[in-house]
């Protein structure tokens, strides 16, 4: 079944996540409003700045129907930014900036130091294989405890970078920047069968 992939397009990495999905089969589109989010299947939350996402979700009104949403079940793969919007709780960020809990997860903003110090790692995430996954890691936040229904599927420095909750898919690096597209194929792949599940 062909699933209908939002991208959340306030702010951040938009045209590269839409371009990944595209590239992997999804009918990939971007989530502005409360009606473009209320068409899609699933949702991808990108990186860039979590502050000002959170302030334009307020502004385009669409804290309560994500909120809502999750709550059904939409699945959503995050990513950096997007990671910290869905966390439980966030260290470090701003008292007034949106939080999701749609992750059980404890993430601490920018602990990994600067813009100046982004950094790459090839990483082993588990349901991937053998073959490494080279992680883009730019201000990224450190998660710092996950809840017991979090499974961690890579990990760096002894702290989990890449984590699996139900159909959502936290990621604390960007998939999106180096042309490697298996982290959008596995979350495809589990909205698809999500998907197909419901249908049945
Ligand atoms: N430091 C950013 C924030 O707090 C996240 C950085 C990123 O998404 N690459 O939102």
């Amino acid at each position: 079944m062909l699933a209908r992939v939002g991208v959340l397009a306030l702010q951040g990495d938009v045209r590269e996540h839409l371009s990944a999905l595209s590239h992997c089969g999804a009918d990939a589109t971007p989530v502005r409003l409360p009606a473009d989010l209320a068409a899609v299947d699933a949702l991808v939350l990108p990186g860039g700045e979590s502050t000002t996402m959170s302030r334009l979700i307020r502004v385009f009104d669409l804290e309560t129907p994500l909120r809502h949403r999750l709550s059904e079940g939409m699945p959503t793969m995050s990513t950096c930014a997007g990671l910290i919007l869905l966390s439980r709780t966030v260290l470090d960020g701003r008292p007034d900036q949106l939080t999701f809990g749609a992750l059980d997860v404890e993430v601490r903003r920018n602990a990994y130091g600067r813009q100046r110090e982004s950094f790459e790692a090839d990483l082993k995430v588990e349901p991937l294989g053998v073959a490494p996954f080279r992680a883009v890691f730019i201000r990224a936040p450190r998660i710092e405890a996950t809840g017991p229904d979090v499974e961690v599927l890579a990990s760096f420095d002894g702290n989990p970078v890449a984590v699996s909750s139900g159909l959502h898919l936290g990621l604390g690096f960007h998939p999106e920047m180096t042309g490697d597209v298996r982290l959008h194929q596995l979350f495809l792949r589990r909205v698809e069968e999500a998907l197909e599940v419901n249908a049945a």
